[in-house]
């Protein structure tokens, strides 16, 4: 996704959790910073912030056929045990119910698995990392932040004051992840064929239609508030824009943001990269463009005129899952820097 698009998830997550009212605190501590922090959900792709060799691997996992032997293969999952993983306030999980009938019982018998260049390189092993790391920073949090926290952290009083995590770092850090949970959803980086690279065609043209649809309230240059007309952006302005992209788009999001669904937010985002190949699959089907093979092509073969229908249930499922799974996971790192007695208490 373009930088626009990451912004726009990011910020209409924050949305999100406003209407979903279950995390009052983490709300409070992210509205106000969300004008200074929308940067941090485009960062990851600046190169700057891929210093450490992975370059892009960390926002992607690669799927594709396993032709290896015995117990490692990775994708192996059936349909159900894949809509289970997803859960009922998915859309992918609808859309592979409605759309997914190109993809027949062998398809889903065949093992598939993530092609891991580097090991420990990918996006789920990322969101992973960043998801423990920010529940630290969150029990490190200077006295304005763990106002926000129930419970006490013992050693908090110890710590030197500069040491300790302000709610602008904080709210950083969450857009940050919004980024590698949101790449997750997009289903060429889960997609190993040719014609999901970024550099080939679909991947990039699929971006700028998002791109267009999201509108310029989020690009960088309004959110940074440069250029020659540059208005200050607020908090306000920016969520009712967020709101806003919903009619745009056909977007209808639930009243509530559930749990994850699996063990941790590594299984979570692994899973959801399992959905996306099916999804890739589902728009490009191996009977058309098998796995292995070289050739690409255009978004306009993909979604010929004559799928409009598709092309549209294809954009909202995909800025849908992608706005909910961002509040979904930081949903969770916020009541796991909770203690467990007191989590369960509305906050
Ligand atoms: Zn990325």
């Amino acid at each position: 996704m373009d930088q626009s698009t990451h912004a726009w998830i990011a910020v209409r997550a924050v949305a999100l959790l406003e209407d979903d009212g279950s995390v009052p605190e983490l709300v409070k501590v992210l509205r106000p910073q969300v004008p200074k922090a929308a940067i941090g959900a485009w960062i990851p792709d600046l190169e700057d912030a891929k210093r450490g060799g992975a370059k892009i691997q960390n926002h992607v996992l690669k799927i594709g056929p396993y032709t290896g032997q015995g117990e490692s293969k990775r994708f192996t999952e059936s349909r159900k045990a894949t809509l289970d993983a997803l859960g009922p306030a998915r859309q992918f999980a609808q859309f592979i119910q409605t759309h997914g009938g190109g993809l027949d019982a062998q398809w889903w018998q065949e093992p598939y698995k993530g092609e891991v260049k580097q090991p420990g390189q990918h996006v789920a092993n990322r969101a992973m990392a960043l998801s423990t790391t920010m529940i630290d920073l969150l029990l490190l949090g200077d006295r304005t932040l763990a106002d926000h926290l129930p419970g006490n952290v013992s050693f908090a009083g110890d710590l030197a004051p500069k040491a300790r995590t302000t709610e602008e770092e904080a709210a950083l850090h969450f857009f940050m992840l919004s980024h590698f949970v949101a790449d997750a959803c997009m289903p060429c980086h889960c997609d190993a064929r040719d014609l999901s690279d970024y550099d080939r065609g679909v991947h990039k043209e699929m971006e700028k239609h998002w791109k267009q649809l999201i509108g310029l309230a989020f690009s960088k240059a309004r959110l940074l508030a440069t250029g020659a007309n540059a208005a200050p952006v607020t908090s306000d302005g920016l969520l009712k824009a967020a709101r806003d992209v919903d009619a745009r788009v056909g977007l209808a999001f639930g009243a509530s943001v559930p749990a994850l669904v699996d063990k941790d937010v590594w299984y979570e985002t692994i899973n959801l990269c399992r959905a996306s190949f099916v999804l890739a699959s589902i728009i490009a089907p191996p009977s058309s463009y098998p796995y292995g093979d070289t050739r690409t092509t255009t978004y306009d073969k993909l979604f010929p005129a004559t799928s409009a229908e598709l092309q549209e249930a294809f954009d909202q499922t995909v800025l849908h899952d992608a706005v909910l799974n961002v509040a979904i996971v930081w949903k969770h790192v916020w009541r796991h820097a909770i203690p467990v007695k007191i989590r369960s208490t509305g906050h």
